[in-house]
């Protein structure tokens, strides 16, 4: 008798994503296939085609899917040019307005992209917009404007109970996800963090690495779900250093969680670092 291995039957693959930078801070990405389809893949968030179809150019890539978050025009603006270019089908938030959705997605569903052996989770994460959604799957967190490194979107459509409880969702998934969020905002998001949590060590860690990636003009992203749970005051709203720091910026106590969290977002609003 031969020796027995005890290999797993199937060993998860990790897909790789590509960074399509735009505009000024704007982040694109290009998910790939798995296995023998790697140079196929779907874009999240193109919210303007020429770099989509340059990067696309330059890897001899074949565009799948388009997957859109939310429907602000940095998210949305290539969708119908790419749409009319390639012919793919385009999926995006229920209850938003997102040009030539094919496939409307809400909560619990599966997105399942066949062609690339990729599959996603959809989340509703309102807050930022009232229909924004977030795709996970794979070990990867697709949040467009939702979770930032080190921040979160501002509130344009919702409330601060509403964005608190769609972070907590994010929060909850296992620590190792690597979140793609869809701007490079982490160094003035920091600034502001140290200010909400001044003896945060691991905060102070994260600034000296990110200082030193944006002297080198590299982005920071994806960060990971266990990073942002160090760093992210948006996430540690209920650490005592936050709580403390929001109640004395408010002059008060404060009642409950989404209070902490309303007065560090209307904090980080007029915050110049
Ligand atoms: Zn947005
Ligand atoms: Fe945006």
């Amino acid at each position: 008798m031969g020796l027995e291995t005890s290999l797993p039957a199937e060993t998860p693959e990790i897909p790789a994503v590509t960074r399509v930078p735009a505009f000024e801070d704007n982040y694109f990405w290009l998910v790939h296939g798995l296995g023998g389809a790697a140079r196929r893949v779907a874009v999240v968030d193109p919210g303007h085609a020429a770099p989509v179809i340059a990067a696309l150019d330059a890897g001899g890539l074949t565009l799948d899917t388009i997957l859109v978050t939310h429907h602000h025009a940095d998210h949305i603006g290539g969708v119908a040019p790419l749409v009319e270019r390639y012919r793919v089908p385009v999926y995006g938030p229920a209850t938003e307005a997102i040009p030539l959705r094919t496939t409307a997605l809400r909560e619990g569903d599966i997105v399942a992209l066949g062609a690339l052996g990729l599959s996603f989770r959809v989340y509703d994460v309102p807050g930022h917009t009232a229909g924004h959604i977030a795709y996970y799957g794979h070990g990867a967190l697709f949040c467009g404007d939702t979770l930032f490194s080190g921040g979160c979107g501002r509130l344009f459509e919702g409330t601060p109970a509403q964005m608190l409880r769609s972070l907590d969702k994010l929060a909850a998934l296992p620590p190792e996800t690597r979140v793609y969020c869809a701007h490079e905002y982490t160094a003035a998001n920091l600034r502001f963090a140290g200010a909400v949590e001044p003896d945060n060590t691991a905060l102070q860690q994260y600034l000296a690495r990110v200082a030193a990636l944006r002297a080198g003009n590299e982005a920071t992203i994806p960060s990971t779900i266990g990073l942002e749970l160090c760093v992210n005051p948006f996430l540690r709203t209920r650490q005592p250093a936050v709580r403390d720091a929001a109640s004395q910026r408010s002059g008060g106590v404060l009642a409950d969680d989404a209070g902490v969290f309303a007065v560090i977002r209307e904090w980080k609003n007029g915050f110049r670092g």
